[in-house]
């Protein structure tokens, strides 16, 4: 058999060489990208803000700070900006979709970090924007460091605050519930049923609003028959009732829910005997009565006609909260509820709220106002 010899040209070997070399060293290139890339992913950063991060340099600086969610979005984001880079870093992390934008509008502005940590606590993605179309607010502090103060009511706090004379907290207070306003002007539909919900002269009921768990009052608690209440409302008064009569004290509801079309007819009967004068100072307008929530009662003692005169009342004050009840209408609070002292009107919020209050000492207003109203 005769050997046949491949005879492959020197040049070619070479070219094979060469390209050899050319793949290896891409691989190296591209194992050694991964590597990069798998350190920055590590820490959280997302593929789109690695790959910025990656080849803008600025794997070092990111690799020396660690996890930031603020620079993940920031590198994500077609707003970054570089110069911006060590603001970004110190701004906590909010959820809002234009939030890059935002930092740099406000550092365009002339805030610090520390300022728009301050904004983006106060106000959602639109009221950020919506704020910083102002020039810059001097002292922030002065009603933003009053944890539940809302960007969007900045210009009424100055306004309040000029008028009034009231200081930060009574300013911030009174604008969220909206006493700068008129009764029963402008005001806020509360739309569904809860123990905690407000309804004041500035928060109303629609006419055909009635609680979810509507049911009519056994006789044995009520001065008349056939009245109705919020049944988580009921079972608690029940208790409260019950515990009172065994101690000798007897508490009776005079009125308890009352319908949109009942508090027209109420309105109707005031006015024939006091007049409309009376009617309006002291008789909450259709939808704007606590009554219709289902969750108030009026209550008197079964011995004395004045409530207020009443062992019963003085029963009701010291334990009345351990059932979820607070005494709604008092002489303190008469600027904040916008009625005058009623003692004989209670109102049901469950008992870790009516504990909190009554431990505090505060109108079911400014509870709601602090860690209700988001
Ligand atoms: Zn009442």
């Amino acid at each position: 058999m005769k050997k046949t010899k491949i005879k492959v040209k020197p040049r070619v070997i070479t070219v094979l060489k060469v390209i050899g070399v050319i793949l290896c060293l891409l691989l190296g290139v591209f194992l050694f990208y991964l590597k990069q890339i798998n350190d920055l992913k590590s820490l959280d950063y997302s593929d789109k803000a690695s790959n910025k991060i990656l080849f803008s340099y600025k794997k070092d600086y990111i690799m020396s700070i660690g996890k930031n969610e603020t620079l993940n979005k920031a590198f994500e984001s077609d707003d970054y900006n570089e110069d911006n880079l060590d603001i970004y870093r110190r701004i906590k992390y909010v959820p809002h979709k234009d939030l890059i934008s935002n930092i740099n509008k406000a550092i365009k502005l002339g805030y610090k970090y520390s300022d728009i940590n301050i904004i983006f606590k106060h106000g959602d993605n639109d009221s950020v924007k919506r704020f910083l179309k102002r020039d810059k607010v001097k002292y922030l502090e002065e009603f933003f460091s009053i944890d539940y103060a809302k960007l969007d009511n900045y210009e009424r706090y100055l306004k309040y605050a000029d008028e009034t004379g009231e200081d930060e907290d009574v300013t911030v207070l009174c604008v969220n519930l909206d006493l700068d306003k008129e009764d029963y002007v402008d005001a806020v539909k509360v739309e569904k049923f809860s123990i905690d919900m407000l309804v004041n002269k500035h928060r109303y009921l629609s006419e055909d609003y009635e609680p979810n768990d509507l049911m009519e009052i056994p006789e044995e608690y009520v001065s008349e028959a056939g009245m109705k209440s919020s049944r988580i409302a009921f079972n608690a008064f029940k208790e409260m009732s019950n515990a009172a009569s065994k101690e000798g004290y007897g508490i009776v509801i005079n009125s308890a829910y009352r319908s949109y079309q009942d508090q027209v007819e109420l309105g109707e009967y005031y006015k024939k005997w006091y007049g409309q004068s009376y009617v309006d100072k002291y008789v909450a307008k259709p939808g704007f009565s606590e009554h219709q929530t289902g969750l108030a009662y009026d209550v008197g003692s079964r011995s004395v006609n004045v409530f207020a005169n009443s062992r019963e009342y003085q029963w009701m004050k010291d334990n009345a909260y351990k059932y979820g009840f607070i005494e709604r209408f008092t002489k303190r609070y008469e600027n904040i509820t916008g009625f005058r002292m009623e003692a004989w009107h209670y109102r049901y919020v469950g008992k870790d709220i009516a504990k909190y209050i009554h431990d505090n000492n505060i109108s079911f207003e400014e509870y709601w106002a602090i860690n209700l109203d988001k």
